[in-house]
């Protein structure tokens, strides 16, 4: 059966807004029939409507992006970029992990000189980096360098480990 009614012009797409939800919303407000391409649009607006994030008190974690998945939801703003760094701090653990341990060891050898550059003793380098006293005599004989030597031993150091 064919209705026809006032104001219905035709089913074709009547502004260049078709296909959006512009366009559909013209529709509306001009009273014309609405076409395939704006009903398409409304529909997919429906859906995502539906799929809309439901703010929670895990918002901004891992925890709350999964429960937004778990939902069948869009994860909402905070999510994402919650969720954004989870992922980023998950792989440089895992890069962390598979790195070899001198890495770790020249990182406290770096610190090390730094703090004696700064003046600390022997003993507060040990207690912040967690060397042995034998270790530090042997990487820093003397420690009596200025800022600026111990920056290039730090150098030297670090080329020593990596070879
Ligand atoms: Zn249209
Ligand atoms: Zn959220």
């Amino acid at each position: 059966m064919a209705y026809v009614f006032r104001g219905v012009r035709d089913a074709a797409p009547v502004s260049p807004k078709c296909g959006t939800r512009a366009g559909y919303m013209e529709h509306i407000k001009f009273k014309t029939e609405k076409c395939q391409p704006c009903k398409d649009a409304h529909a997919a607006y429906k859906r995502e409507y539906i799929r809309r994030p439901t703010m929670r008190i895990q918002c901004g974690t891992y925890a709350g992006y999964k429960r937004h998945k778990r939902a069948d939801e869009n994860p909402c703003e905070m999510c994402l970029r919650g969720y954004s760094k989870y992922m980023a701090d998950y792989r440089e653990k895992k890069q962390r992990a598979t790195e070899p341990k001198p890495t770790a060891f020249e990182e406290r050898i770096k610190r090390a000189a730094e703090l004696f550059a700064d003046g600390a003793s022997q003993t507060e380098v040990v207690r912040t980096t967690g060397l042995c006293k034998e270790t530090l005599r042997k990487y820093f004989p003397g420690q009596r360098w200025s800022f600026v030597e111990a920056g290039e031993y730090g150098a030297a150091v670090r080329y020593g480990a990596a070879a």
